[in-house]
């Protein structure tokens, strides 16, 4: 078999190690524990010396790229720094009111700034919600099941503005989720989570997948995401190449 070389670590993570919970590698990322397999010479697999257990190779760099698009996609919409190469990035002002300074106001929005890097940003959820009255009515007709058409004829608003509308609200809704998120991450310790993977259309067989991952005793969902981006990067390739740096694949 050639000789093993793992791809490289990536912010101290280095993923690929047996999974098998019995086995006396698991965990453990020595190349010399493990042989490469190249009978897909696309899709090279790691294997176990000790249990032959066939751990999938992993892009180390790509895992950490995905955890800060979740990060991305679970605080985004909350105020915080702004700066991308900050430590305060994605570290909501509602949630570490430490991490920042109040610093006056733009119109009657709150600024702040990051006690890090002195990056200014402003609280877009720090005044009473403009659109507050369009907004629960759009609401109230679709959880009384009415389409976008019938919707945007009785409130009299075209389709465009009409989706404006629900970003802006599933936005609203993600601001408010990610602080009652941290609390409870705060307070509970340690956590039991479950995960659940199962098709989004069920009948479609489009290969999306919808993840859901919630608290055990209560059941509280902390993270709902499904395997679909709609932005597709340029660099995104038909098949998982560990060893190369945007491993991004095409659904
Ligand atoms: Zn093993
Ligand atoms: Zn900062």
């Amino acid at each position: 078999m050639p000789k093993l070389t793992l791809p490289k670590p990536a912010g101290g993570l280095q993923l690929n190690f047996c999974k098998t919970l019995a086995c006396r590698n698991f965990g453990l990322s020595d190349e010399e524990r493990y042989a490469l397999q190249r009978t897909n010479p696309l899709r090279p697999a790691l294997v176990c010396n000790e249990c032959g257990a066939f751990p999938p190779l992993l892009n180390n760099q790509s895992v950490l790229d995905e955890k800060h698009r979740q990060e991305t996609e679970q605080y985004g919409a909350s105020a915080s720094c702004s700066n991308p190469d900050c430590a305060h990035h994605n570290k909501p002002q509602a949630v570490h009111p430490e991490f920042y300074h109040a610093f006056g106001f733009s119109g009657k929005r709150q600024r702040y700034r990051c006690k890090n890097c002195s990056t200014t940003f402003v609280d877009p959820w720090s005044v009473v919600n403009p659109k507050l009255d369009i907004q629960q009515q759009i609401l109230a007709y679709l959880f009384t099941g009415h389409t976008a058409r019938d919707i945007c004829r009785r409130t009299g608003i075209n389709p465009k503005s009409f989706y404006d509308h629900l970003r802006n609200i599933a936005k609203r809704c993600q601001h408010r989720l990610s602080v009652t998120d941290s609390k409870i991450l705060s307070k509970q310790h340690p956590l039991s989570l479950s995960s659940f993977l199962s098709p989004l259309q069920t009948t479609a067989e489009n290969g999306v997948l919808w993840l859901s991952t919630s608290e055990n005793q209560s059941g509280y969902v902390f993270s709902d995401t499904i395997n679909y981006l709609d932005d597709d990067t340029d660099t995104a390739t038909f098949e998982h190449d560990p060893y190369v740096a945007n491993a991004n694949m095409y659904a």
